[in-house]
């Protein structure tokens, strides 16, 4: 590979180019925008426009495109070309302020949640100048909001600026009452990426891959990934070089792709990247889903981005560490080395488990898909419950400071908050629990349920929002008191006690751990649905209408939408699945069960006595097996279509959640069955082996 340092940020026009080819005050105001949040004027918006068209017509650009992202939760761009045609027939390239700052794509074809008339479908976008503009197959896209006309966000971004915010104000105020005044605080994040990558030619085989990401079918490979060889393995040389590229494309834009390697699962892979503000991770991690699939199509092979894709086969996660920096450069969920600074550390510990535990539903729900439903409570990524792990250290630090008792046995003072200084945390990465769905590893959260193709600003804006509210109740609270410190302790002894039962540090996949979560009064929500229904209480409502996140219109749009998705997926998987059934394993299984009959005809021709035992009882278990996918793909179908009429989403989606669902496993099971009997060449399409090992 070619220098990267100088490859690094190619695309991207970042702060160093503006501060090459700005000119000096320009600069200076953009950056006043960048770092304290201050509008921007149109009159620098012009310089700035002009400067970016320039910048990018010589790195081959001929159009600019707001980037935005819809509620699809994928992002979608408008294209316009930088063309302005001039009386005499000539054009020139031209690129305006307004043109930068403000886009009106046609807000109709996004989903609104059947909030807006189409009739009033006005939306415009506005640019996040805090995340670069960078440059996409000769488009200059700018990372832009979308919003329609009457204020209402139609998109991601805007309530994730929203809870920044709310969640900057809230971190300050605690901690000027620490005497620290910061000017900013944002909240941090590293996503890393779980995916699959098959070969191009076999996905194309499949009907269910193309049309809905995974397989509807495929019984268990003689070998899965009970052999644990995988994990860091070798990588086969289509992989290196899928990565290299890939790797190659992240860091023109800007992405720091750090980490590379194989996981569990065979064909599946990580990319971690460095972490960076939450916005721009979330635009880069757009970008970067987006790279992984077309650098894999570019070289003859898929990019699976579903949370699982395969069954009996880990599924694909998206992990989201998650903290809070200062503009000082201050990790808040670093524990401290001065009693002070502990103090103040264990106050943001102890609003993150009160918002955990307060807010389990909505952490819950902000990870709600069709996809993710096949993944959480696996047994393989953390369970549908939610609680926090803490580690060993920090669980006895925060059970001492409950119960009063001293903290180890050889320091017999008891654990007064912002007295002692605490032992420093170990990050242990040795006895990494990852089986929570809340981890705490050293320095930060890791938010482990979000699934491996879900955009993370939904995630990060219900963290921001619950964090910023309950520091709003501990600031309000601390900003009265007499006695800083007494309140202090007497706050952070209350809360960790009234919020002890979300602290587990034990193994999420026991089955044990279920029933103690039970007992706990802890929400265990399986499906999108129960999830989803709690979306509306009157509690998620409050909080994220006080913290001025979303208002309820918004809210009562995305309940919709994520039902409305849900139902999307769920008809398009039965209607693969029943196309498959009846045009591909009915046909093959029949082909194959005639080429037998006729062997045993032929056979019986030859040699009158011959028994053929083999063959008909083959054929008679092929039969049997067959009549049975034939009906339960009858009852499948007829049970789809009662989910269909019904005329409430939330009914449509228990329906598929609970009838369609079971139906669907229990067809795909007999077909599984039916898989392997079939001879090679009778195969209907490529089966988990050829998928999973052959590339
Ligand atoms: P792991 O053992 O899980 O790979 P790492 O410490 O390497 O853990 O970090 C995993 C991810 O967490 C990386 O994307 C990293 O950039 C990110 N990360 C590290 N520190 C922070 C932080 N303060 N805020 C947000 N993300 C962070
Ligand atoms: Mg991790």
């Amino acid at each position: 590979m070619s220098n990267v340092p100088e490859l690094f940020g190619s695309l991207v026009f970042n702060q160093k180019v503006m501060k090459d080819r700005l000119p000096k005050e320009t600069f200076k105001a953009l950056k006043k925008t960048l770092d304290d949040g201050v509008p921007l004027q149109l009159d620098v918006a012009n310089v700035v426009a002009h400067s970016m068209k320039e910048w990018a017509i010589e790195k081959g650009a001929t159009h600019y495109a707001h980037w935005f992202q819809p509620l699809t939760g994928i992002t979608a761009e408008k294209h316009d070309s930088f063309i302005n045609p001039q009386d005499d027939g000539t054009v020139i390239m031209s690129f305006s302020g307004k043109e930068l700052v403000k886009g009106e794509p046609d807000a109709s074809s996004f989903p609104s949640g059947g909030h807006r008339a189409t009739f009033e479908a006005r939306g415009y976008t506005v640019w996040d100048p805090t995340s670069y503009p960078f440059i996409k197959e000769h488009t200059l896209c700018i990372p832009t909001a979308f919003c329609s006309y009457t204020g209402e966000a139609l998109d991601k971004k805007t309530p994730l600026l929203r809870s920044m915010e709310v969640l900057d104000q809230q971190a300050k105020r605690i901690l000027k009452l620490f005497g620290k005044n910061v000017k900013r605080v944002v909240p941090t994040v590293g996503a890393e990426q779980e995916y699959f990558i098959v070969d191009h030619n076999l996905w194309a085989q499949r009907k269910d891959l193309r049309m809905t990401g995974r397989t509807l079918f495929g019984a268990k490979p003689p070998k899965g990934q009970e052999m644990d060889d995988q994990y860091f393995a070798a990588l086969n040389p289509r992989i290196v070089k899928y990565m290299e590229e890939l790797n190659e494309v992240l860091w023109k834009y800007g992405i720091y792709s750090k980490t590379e390697h194989n996981e569990v699962a065979p064909a599946q892979h990580e990319m971690a990247p460095i972490f960076s503000t939450t916005n721009i991770s979330v635009d880069q991690n757009q970008l970067t889903m987006e790279v992984m699939k077309k650098v894999a199509k570019r070289q003859g092979l898929e990019c699976l981005l579903h949370e699982k894709p395969f069954a009996g086969v880990n599924g694909s996660g998206k992990h989201n560490n998650w903290s809070m920096t200062t503009s000082d450069g201050e990790n808040l969920l670093e524990p401290g080395k001065t009693p002070e600074s502990n103090a103040q550390f264990l106050l943001f510990l102890t609003a993150i488990l009160k918002a955990v535990d307060e807010n389990q539903d909505l952490l819950r729900i902000t990870v709600a898909s069709a996809g993710n439903d096949h993944r959480l409570g696996a047994n393989e990524a953390p369970p549908a419950i939610i609680s926090v792990y803490l580690g060993d250290e920090l669980f006895k630090i925060l059970e001492s400071i409950k119960d009063g008792k001293p903290y180890a046995t050889d320091k017999q003072a008891k654990m007064t908050i912002g007295v002692d200084v605490l032992p420093s945390i170990p990050k242990d990465s040795t006895d990494r629990n990852r089986t929570s769905p809340f981890a705490f590893t050293g320095n930060k959260f890791e938010f482990r349920s979000a699934g491996s193709s879900l955009s993370i600003a939904g995630p990060n804006t219900t963290l921001d929002a619950i964090v910023a509210y309950v520091l709003k109740e501990f600031a309000d609270e601390l900003e009265k008191a007499d006695d800083f410190e007494v309140a202090l302790n007497a706050l952070i002894v209350r809360e960790v006690k009234a919020h002890w039962r979300i602290v587990f540090n034990g193994n999420g996949y026991d089955e044990s751990w279920r029933e103690e979560a039970h007992k706990r009064g802890l929400l265990e929500l399986k499906t999108t649905p129960d999830a989803v229904a709690h979306y509306l209480d009157e509690k998620n409502i409050k909080l994220f209408t006080e913290t001025e996140v979303y208002t309820k219109e918004e809210m009562e749009s995305h309940y919709e939408i994520k039902l409305e998705k849900y139902a999307q997926i769920l008809n398009i998987e039965v209607q693969t699945m029943l196309e498959m059934i009846n045009k591909d394993i009915l046909p093959a299984a029949y082909k194959y069960m005639a080429a037998v009959s006729k062997t045993v005809i032929d056979l019986k021709a030859v040699v009158p006595g011959a028994k053929a035992h083999a063959e008909t009882s083959l054929l008679s278990k092929l039969d049997s097996l067959v009549d049975s996918l034939a009906q339960k793909a009858e009852a499948l179908a007829s049970k789809h279509a009662e989910a269909k009429i019904k005329s409430d989403v939330m009914a449509v989606a228990r329906t598929y959640a609970d009838e369609v669902i079971p139906l669907m496993n229990e067809t795909r099971a007999v077909a599984d069955e039916i898989e392997p009997l079939l001879g090679e060449e009778y195969k209907p399409f490529p089966v988990y082996e050829d998928l999973l090992f052959r590339i």
